[in-house]
């Protein structure tokens, strides 16, 4: 069975109305929990019910939800995360149980009248302790050999750091053998992670206590574009009919194939295809693009994606067309697209055309001083310091130019740098009274900056200790 993106949006939120949950549209990508980046799962504009604080007359609620996760950022080399996705969820605040949620669950996914997949081709997983939910899959006809506990990291939920948490349980389905992967939880491809049932029943505390919620409830979550891909029967999301239009618009302004080139040029695509949507509906929610806070994630990704259409060779300005295509794929069902389309279109020339011009003083200047390394050297932190003062080149478009090259960059040096300028900046501020004021600037933008982009936080990135 063969099933689109829309089709199965539309099939999900039906088939959960039918059981008596309330449709809710996505809430905007800026969530109103303050504690928040950015959403990141559908469960977030429910937090309140959750919590007791607000009760629903209905037995529970339904929606698709855009999200948006900056922990993932670094993975979009791989076949099944993207930064931006909409996730398809159903949502029990006390009303409906667990076992309703499961029998529920399977019975979507494999009714003929709904997604139909091959019961031999599912896998669960759940949480070590959680012997309720293995009968209960079990109960279903799920065998006991496709059922596996995991531990904490994969299957004990939480939205934040603090707030409603608990045990969850995940469903994977069999992409085949010509798949790497041995068992669900792996980091392969094979056992592909498509659904996570959470029963948050706790709500953890800033002290790290967990109380018991008012209510068990049910926070499920499932990544349109993974089972997208499955019900279309490829191994990728880049390659479900809305990802696989983007990457076809790059493939058209660039003039290279995809699967077709290398590795490299493909994961250009990749990441053109998915921080372009990622953008498009960041400013259709109303973020802009600053130094801080989710402004400096939309930037980043904004530039990001620049660059690499400079590294696929394409010419001019070209990330409106994109914004473009995703509106043609998304527009019927996110409205704000739409109505918002000049508004993204100007924001995103206007930045377009400013990195562009960074981007040629810097990358001339970097390209001479790779140029002077020795095979395998390390770029020092200064020349990377200096690249981001005078050209305000981002210091991981250096990192990923310089890896490209075979180098190194020297972050313990380029962070000292950092930390140097800043302690510069605020004694001179401290001198005079307008000084202090910008001081409290100062102070406000170091805390703002607290929220900032992680994106690339990670300990080893092709090989070289950051
Ligand atoms: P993974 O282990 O693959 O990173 P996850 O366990 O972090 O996924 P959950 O927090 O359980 O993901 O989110 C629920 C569902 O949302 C997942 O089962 C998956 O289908 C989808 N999903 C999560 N992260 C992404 C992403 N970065 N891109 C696309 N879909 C995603
Ligand atoms: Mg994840
Ligand atoms: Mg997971
Ligand atoms: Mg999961």
């Amino acid at each position: 069975k063969t099933m689109t993106t829309a089709e199965i949006r539309a099939d999900f939120l039906h088939f959960f109305e039918e059981k008596g949950c309330k449709l809710y549209a996505s809430s905007s990508l800026i969530p109103e929990d303050p504690s928040l980046l950015l959403a990141n799962a559908g469960m977030n504009q429910f937090k309140e019910y959750y919590q007791g604080t607000k009760t629903m007359r209905e037995i529970g609620a339904t929606s698709c939800q855009k999200c948006l996760r900056t922990n993932d950022i670094d993975n979009i080399g791989d076949a099944r995360h993207l930064s931006f996705f909409e996730m398809l969820g159903n949502f029990s605040f006390g009303g409906y149980s667990k076992a309703d949620a499961i029998a529920w669950a399977y019975e979507f996914i494999t009714s003929p009248e709904h997604l139909g997949l091959p019961k031999d081709r599912l896998y669960m997983t759940v949480y070590e302790n959680d012997d309720e939910a293995i009968e209960l899959w079990h109960s279903h006809g799920v065998e006991y050999d496709h059922i596996s506990r995991l531990g904490e990291e994969d299957n004990f939920w939480a939205a934040g750091p603090t707030g409603p948490c608990g045990p969850c349980s995940e469903i994977y389905f069999d992409q085949g053998p010509e798949f790497e992967g041995d068992a669900p939880g792996d980091d392969g491809d094979r056992y592909l992670e498509f659904w996570n049932l959470v029963f948050t029943q706790y709500d953890r505390q800033e002290d790290g206590s967990m109380p018991d919620l008012p209510h068990r409830n049910i926070d499920t979550g499932m990544g349109l574009e993974r089972i997208a891909a499955i019900m279309q029967h490829k191994g990728s999301n880049y390659e479900g009919d809305v990802m696989r239009s983007l990457i076809s618009l790059g493939e058209k302004l660039s003039g290279v194939e995809y699967h077709a080139s290398s590795d490299s040029t493909d994961k250009s695509l990749r990441i053109l295809a998915d921080h372009s949507r990622a953008v498009t509906f960041m400013i259709g929610d109303g973020i802009l693009p600053s130094n801080e806070g989710r402004g400096y994630v939309l930037r980043r990704l904004l530039r990001r994606a620049v660059y690499h259409g400079r590294l696929l060779g394409i010419q001019g300005a070209f990330l409106t067309t994109y914004a473009h295509e995703v509106t043609e794929v998304l527009g019927d069902q996110y409205t704000a697209l739409v109505e918002n389309q000049s508004l993204i279109d100007g924001i995103i020339s206007a930045e377009e055309s400013r990195f562009g011009a960074t981007l040629n003083a810097g990358e001339n200047m970097l390209d001479a001083e790779l140029d002077k390394l020795g095979e395998g050297a390390t770029l020092s932190g200064e020349v990377a310091f200096k690249l981001h003062d005078t050209y305000g080149f981002p210091i991981d478009l250096t990192r990923e130019i310089a890896e490209a090259a075979g180098h190194c960059v020297d972050m313990d040096a380029f962070d000292q740098a950092m930390t140097e300028q800043k302690e510069r900046a605020r004694q001179s501020a401290n001198r005079d009274a307008w000084g202090k004021a910008n001081n409290v600037w100062a102070a406000l933008s170091d805390k703002l900056a607290s929220t900032e982009f992680c994106g690339y936080d990670s300990d080893d990135v092709d090989g070289c200790k950051v």
